[in-house]
């Protein structure tokens, strides 16, 4: 061991090596993913409040390697953002998308929605609108079926350049939702502003919704102010029946969680709606 002060480098340095060596691994895993084939889609079913019908899906990515498994997308996505990486895969989960969309309409299942989920460094991406704009063209879906949510964070960090891409997004004609809504700080003005769909009630809202009268207050709170917007209102991460009626006295507009479905392969999911009965 060295001497001195320096010792206490030389303790913490294999650690770190390690995590550093950890990281540029799933890092090189990571950029080879895509064309290896090792990213797939889940659908997770939303539904109409009232009616229970399946009113549209998000798509959320899985990472399965040959040797590591299943990596969590909280592990992979942060880093798919931090190299950039998002870029290119977050844009095949959009021509996917697409495609699936111009597939169901193909088959006369035109009445479901695919949200995708996009990250701040796709948002600021200059190519996001004219790559999202050629997924369109080449599936010829009907782009008022594509959703784009994006969280309420990444849309605060930067909002006035937030506000720009989004009025373009829009003009694409796709619809627009914020994800995660009550857990960033929105400025009240900004949403008024942005062309908004959907506001997404964050889901560790939902989860003590029976118990915690202060996440009732909010949910009711973020129900009224999107209403009050002529905004679509979407729960997420509904886990209880009790929490799904609870969820229609308050006039939430749609839901989502595992009381429904988890997120499935796009085979189960074809068969959980086939089977899927709202009454
Ligand atoms: P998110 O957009 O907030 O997605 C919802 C997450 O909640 C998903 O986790 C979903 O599996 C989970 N979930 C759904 N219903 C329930 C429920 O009833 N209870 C609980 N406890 N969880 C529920 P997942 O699939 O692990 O994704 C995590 C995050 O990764 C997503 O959060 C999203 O921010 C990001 N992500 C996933 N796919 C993509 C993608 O294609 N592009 C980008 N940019 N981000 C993605
Ligand atoms: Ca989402
Ligand atoms: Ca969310
Ligand atoms: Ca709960």
């Amino acid at each position: 061991a060295k001497s001195g002060g320096r010792d206490m480098v030389s303790f913490y340095a294999p650690e770190i090596d390690l995590l550093v060596q950890q990281r540029q691994t799933l890092e090189h895993h990571l950029r080879h993913a895509l064309e290896r084939g090792e990213l797939h889609l889940h659908y997770q079913p939303r539904v109409d409040t009232q009616t229970l019908d399946v009113v549209g899906a998000e798509v959320l990515l899985r990472w399965q390697h040959p040797d590591l498994g299943a990596v969590q997308p909280g592990r992979f996505i942060p880093l798919a953002e931090e190299t950039g990486l998002i870029r290119p895969i977050g844009m095949w989960v959009l021509r996917e998308a697409c495609m699936r969309l111009a597939a169901w309409e193909a088959e006369g299942r035109s009445a479901i929605d695919i949200s995708v989920n996009l990250s701040a460094a796709q948002l600021t991406d200059p190519a996001l609108l004219d790559g999202l704009r050629q997924c369109l063209r080449d599936s010829g879906c009907n782009p008022g079926r594509l959703e784009l949510e994006i969280t309420e964070s990444h849309l605060m960090d930067n909002a006035s350049a937030a506000e720009a891409q989004l009025i373009a997004l829009k003009t694409l004609g796709v619809k627009l939702s914020i994800d995660d809504f009550g857990t960033g700080y929105s400025s009240l003005a900004y949403l008024k502003r942005f062309p908004i769909d959907k506001l997404k009630i964050d889901q560790s809202f939902v989860h003590d919704l029976l118990t915690d009268p202060t996440d009732l207050a909010i949910i009711r709170a973020i129900i009224a102010l999107g209403h009050n917007l002529g905004l679509v209102v979407v729960a997420e991460g509904v886990e209880e029946g009790q929490e799904a009626r609870q969820l229609r006295y308050l006039g939430c507009d749609e839901l989502q969680g595992f009381h429904f479905a988890r997120p499935m392969p796009l085979d189960a999911f074809l068969t959980w709606m086939s089977q899927h009965k709202p009454f």
